[in-house]
């Protein structure tokens, strides 16, 4: 084998080889410190991937607290228009619109208040890696923040399976990894239907609040971006 060969191949392997685990530093919370995030099992280029969501989400996260003071932002208005189950409240003097809009909110702010304490704690986020050939993107249990006596640890998985067929999708990914997130701070959407809170929250944030659907074409399938099982979303 040539030079030039061997070192083609190695580089494929090392290329191929998926990582124990590998700590990046992101600045996901929009006015607060810097937070760990370990992911763990992934090759190279997922990885990359994974850091590019975590910069997209990053972004959009800072776009909703910039519109914070608005009273309605364009995040909500996007979540609002296409969500139609899974209330956190629902307030009967207020218009539906003004109520969704209004647990749009809440989605945002749960997530910043779990990253604040990851800010503030120094406690890692986990993005894990799993393989299953099948349509789901990723996984996270359902948590039970807020809770005052625990910190909701942000420990998700995704599946390298769509990943690695999806490598340029950094602003899937990114609406994907924040409706895991959601999981995690207590929402759940028992069977995954379109028009759930969270569903609509992490396609709002992938498509950057535009108030159109996610088109076809471009997207692969239908609304691929937030698929996981129900299985994991257990209710502790
Ligand atoms: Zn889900």
């Amino acid at each position: 084998m040539s030079k030039n060969l061997l070192v083609l191949a190695l580089g494929i392997f090392f290329c191929l080889q998926t990582h124990a685990a590998r700590t990046v530093s992101k600045r996901l919370h929009p006015d607060h410190a810097k937070v760990d995030i370990d992911m763990e099992g992934f090759t190279t280029a997922e990885e990359n991937t994974i850091e590019r969501a975590l910069d997209f989400l990053s972004y959009r996260l800072s776009d909703i607290r910039r519109e914070n003071l608005r009273s309605t932002s364009k995040y909500e208005l996007c979540v609002a228009k296409y969500s139609t189950k899974d209330w956190r409240e629902w307030d009967a003097k207020l218009t539906d619109s003004q109520n969704k809009g209004n647990n749009a909110y809440w989605t945002y702010n749960d997530v910043r208040l779990a990253l604040l304490d990851h800010a503030l704690t120094g406690l890692e986020i986990k993005i894990k890696a799993i393989y299953e050939e099948n349509k789901v993107w990723g996984r996270a249990f359902v948590g039970n923040y807020p809770k005052a006596s625990m910190v909701p640890d942000l420990v998700i998985k995704l599946n390298r399976y769509n990943l690695a067929k999806n490598l340029k999708r950094e602003d899937a990914w990114g609406g994907t990894i924040f409706h895991e997130f959601l999981h995690r701070v207590g929402y759940s959407h028992p069977t995954g239907y379109p028009g759930s809170l969270i569903k609509e929250a992490g396609l709002c944030v992938t498509r950057k609040f535009a108030m159109k659907p996610v088109k076809k074409s471009t997207m692969g399938i239908r609304r691929p971006a937030i698929l996981d099982d129900p299985m994991y979303e257990i209710e502790d």
